[in-house]
């Protein structure tokens, strides 16, 4: 009786105890969980476009990358366009395509160059996205025979996308960009499911604010009520900004913080000063002089994990800032008409990536921009190029400025100026090549002219029956894929390994029926896909000329501040080389 008695208690001791671990355990890992829950700021835009919001972004998360937390940035677009693919780069700026593929607005290239690493396709959000996969989710019975509406569903699904990119890119902090300006219709959706966000996870959402301060001309002085009003409709939101970043033509006083702070309801601390600056990458190092990234990590209640002080980041800033060895390239292209505010846009990561490389060689690079089609019609003169160190034809569409840039392509080939051709530019290389060198006066692209009889440049087959059935969006082909580099070229040279992988997005290739007529005369394919079906890159030998490469892919998506891109730098080396310094 009693050893029952003892058993018994044994028996419900060990399942109390049992229980009591469990509790234990369960409190422990919910304790753990909370101390690795996902932390989110919001930036979002008052007063006008147009005022740095991504450049801001991508510095706020290279600073907390570099005090030691995995950070992922998010772009939130609230077009109706499904991705950024279909739309035009004059109006939109660059299409900036991820390695998955994914086409983007140019905000997403700012936050890869900033953070030094891949972002993923869930990294990218639009309107048309998010409508896309309610609407196909209710026609599928998927909201169970109830009413689909704009809330909860719609902001449920955007919430949805971003614990989404929170979890595949296991970071620690997200830092996400709603496009567009506080009052615009089309974002609202997006800040109110960033306020749901934060009612379920207060600790663990913050909101900033990057505002614009205008100095008018008659007045001399700067002036804060744009940025009052603009915080009283985000509080119209239901949201109130932790951190206000002033943007403006200059520094902020410390009588300004005091008016943002006392009339915005935010400490003056966390008013951060934000006046132009020459680079934008010295914006990081210009935050950490109000320590942004320090009172980012107190609201979110984060300790610093390294102290690094951006070490490699202000070397870099230093090099851009010390070059004086100037080398001048010439852009041509076709977006030229419509202004310079629209140009740097569109060829954005060309330009930043001819600054990564010239920054590493200690060279000032001037950029000027030619329009194609001045080198078109009976008194055209290209002989002006010879007045630049390098030339480069990037990619691009159709055939507006198509004579100008083969015309310019001619010339810099037979007057051994540096060449770089980036995917049209490779493809008009090609051309240029097959009418000039072997002759065939016809050779053109599909694109252009279907009917010539020599498509030196023909379409790829897959990409046939896609365009016949007009189905245009994302079906390019797009992102990472490897190439294969032949030993002894100027290309695996450059790169220093054999197989490499670059970001993509063409639908015509070199047509395969030519390949051995365009090497037999003197054309080098030095990379190719896997197969070897795929011309990636053509180049003329060192010998011939100092340097005439051009790549079907598109290299300056992947070049970065940290880790310029090889072929870039090879291309600046041979155009400083050929300045008479
Ligand atoms: N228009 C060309 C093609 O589709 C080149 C594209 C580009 O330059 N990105 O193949």
């Amino acid at each position: 009786m009693r050893r029952r008695l003892c058993q018994t208690l044994a028996r419900s001791c060990q399942q109390c105890c049992r229980k009591n671990n469990l509790l234990v355990l369960r409190e422990l890992r919910f304790r753990k969980v909370e101390m690795k829950k996902h932390k989110y700021i919001f930036v979002i835009g008052g007063v006008m476009s147009g005022v740095g919001k991504g450049v801001a972004t991508s510095a706020l998360a290279a600073l907390l990358q570099d005090k030691g937390f995995g950070v992922n940035t998010m772009k939130v677009d609230p077009y109706l366009n499904v991705d950024a693919g279909t739309m035009n780069p004059t109006e939109h700026g660059e299409v900036f395509v991820l390695s998955s593929g994914l086409e983007t607005d140019q905000d997403m290239g700012n936050y890869e160059r900033f953070l030094g690493r891949d972002l993923g396709p869930e990294d990218y959000m639009t309107s048309g996205m998010v409508y896309k996969h309610v609407i196909e989710k209710e026609r599928a019975l998927g909201y169970k025979g109830k009413f689909v509406e704009a809330i909860p569903h719609v902001t449920d699904e955007i919430r949805r996308r971003f614990l989404l990119s929170a979890e595949a890119s296991g970071s620690d902090i997200s830092v996400i960009e709603i496009g567009g300006t506080i009052g615009d219709y089309q974002n609202a959706l997006f800040i109110e499911a960033a306020r749901v966000l934060k009612i379920k996870n207060p600790e663990d959402v913050i909101f900033i604010l990057v505002s614009y301060l205008p100095v008018p001309g008659t007045i001399g002085e700067m002036k804060t009520r744009p940025t009052q009003n603009a915080i009283r409709q985000l509080n119209s939101y239901g949201v109130q900004p932790d951190i206000i970043i002033a943007r403006g033509p200059e520094a902020l006083d410390h009588k300004r913080k005091e008016k943002i702070a006392f009339s915005c309801s935010v400490p003056v601390d966390n008013v951060i000063s934000a006046p132009d600056i020459e680079s934008i990458y010295e914006v990081p190092v210009n935050f950490e002089k109000d320590n942004l990234s320090g009172i980012v990590l107190g609201l979110l209640r984060l300790n610093r994990r390294r102290k690094n002080g951006l070490k490699k980041w202000k070397t870099f800033v230093n090099r851009l800032k010390g070059a004086v060895k100037a080398v001048h390239i010439g852009i041509v292209g076709k977006y030229f008409d419509t202004g310079d505010f629209i140009l740097s846009d569109a060829y954005i990561s060309v330009i930043e990536a001819v600054k990564h490389s010239a920054a590493k060689l200690g060279l000032k690079p001037r950029l000027s921009w030619l329009n194609a089609k001045d080198f078109e019609g009976p008194n055209a003169d290209v002989s002006a190029l010879k007045n630049y160190d390098g030339v480069i034809v990037p990619g691009g569409f159709g055939e507006t400025g198509i004579a100008g840039k083969l015309a310019a392509i001619r010339f810099v080939r037979e007057n051994k100026i540096p060449y770089f051709g980036l995917c049209y530019g490779m493809q008009l290389a090609v051309i240029e090549f097959a009418r000039n060198v072997l002759g065939i006066k016809d050779a053109h692209t599909s694109e252009i002219d279907p009917g010539t009889a020599n498509t030196v440049i023909d379409i790829m087959p897959d990409q046939k029956k896609i365009i016949a059935e007009q189905k245009y969006g994302a079906t390019m082909r797009l992102g990472s894929y490897p190439a294969h580099l032949q030993p002894g070229t100027i290309a695996r040279m450059a790169y220093g390994k054999e197989i490499i992988s670059e970001r993509h997005r063409h639908r015509y290739e070199v047509n395969p029926k030519y390949i051995t007529d365009l090497e037999k005369g003197g054309l080098v394919f030095s990379g190719r896909s896997p197969d070897g079906v795929l011309m990636e890159i053509a180049e003329l030998p060192r010998k011939k000329h100092p340097f005439f490469l051009g790549t079907q892919f598109h290299p300056e998506f992947q070049a970065r501040p940290l880790s310029p891109h090889p072929l870039f730098t090879a291309f600046l080396k041979a155009a400083a080389a050929r300045r008479k310094h």
